[in-house]
């Protein structure tokens, strides 16, 4: 008796594996079918120039697009590229002011509301002992024109467009951006980004709205070359964002094709 029901549950224990292993093909199989499906149906995610750390959520991605003006050149979204230039060429913003308790090699004027929040990313900056200087802030088309044309003067138009903008396509002309320095030998070159203040703002500027705008290997896409020192202000929500899904351009963040060149 013993083993006759041994011989049974073994039987049974034999039937039971078959029949999950069958199950489990069917299974598999259901799954596979599944996701073939999916694959074959259009991807909304699919549309060009979403952001990447959003890929996954399209609706969220085009809910957010329409959000952003990144046309009107008073709009702290506008997106000023070598593909954009600021339109009116000659537009100058309503509401500059001289950043307050900042050293200001040039007395450069920002918008009101990038000065409000430089002052904030100062007072934190000098608190953990990096205080900053600020070394250009907003450039109307002519200083723009006289600085490029010196520039290309010096180096060659190839060479300069490569540093500097276009007059009508700095983004210094909407009074969003400002070049930093802590006042040493790396002032407005690529060391300072290796400097404690080139550190301390990459690690915090988006608490404060801004973003490192032309990062290390993102020359395709924004059109020039590493610049640690060039901050654009582009407030909160969209620093914030940028921050959260690792996006390291504007451009891939707002759905706008690149510009490497004009
Ligand atoms: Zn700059």
């Amino acid at each position: 008796m013993r083993m006759l029901r041994r011989r049974r549950v073994t039987v049974v224990v034999a039937l039971s594996a078959l029949a999950a292993l069958a199950l489990g093909i069917v299974w598999s199989v259901v799954s596979n079918s599944r996701a073939g499906d999916q694959a074959n149906e259009p991807q909304p995610s699919q549309t060009p120039h979403t952001e990447p750390g959003l890929a996954t959520e399209p609706d969220a991605a085009a809910e957010r697009s329409p959000a952003f003006d990144v046309d009107s050149p008073d709009s702290i979204t506008v997106v000023v590229n070598k593909q954009r230039p600021i339109s009116p060429n000659d537009w100058v913003p309503n509401d500059l002011v001289l950043p307050e308790g900042i050293a200001n090699n040039w007395g450069d004027e920002l918008r009101a509301p990038a000065a409000a929040a430089l002052q904030e990313m100062y007072a934190s900056a000098a608190a953990d002992g990096l205080p900053f200087i600020i070394t250009s802030g907003f450039r109307d088309y002519d200083r723009q024109a006289a600085l490029f044309d010196g520039y290309a003067e010096s180096d060659g138009v190839d060479a300069a467009e490569t540093y500097s903008a276009r007059p009508g396509h700095s983004e210094h002309q909407t009074g969003l951006a400002v070049d930093l320095t802590d006042g040493g030998e790396c002032s407005l070159e690529e060391c300072f980004g290796d400097t404690q203040t080139g550190q301390w703002l990459r690690e915090h500027a988006w608490q404060f709205g801004f973003i490192l705008r032309y990062d290390q290997g993102e020359e395709a896409v924004v059109g020039y070359s590493y610049e640690p020192w060039h901050f654009r202000y582009v407030g909160t929500d969209v620093s914030t964002a940028m921050h959260e899904h690792g996006v390291t351009n504007l451009e891939d963040y707002l759905g706008l094709p690149a510009a490497p060149g004009y």
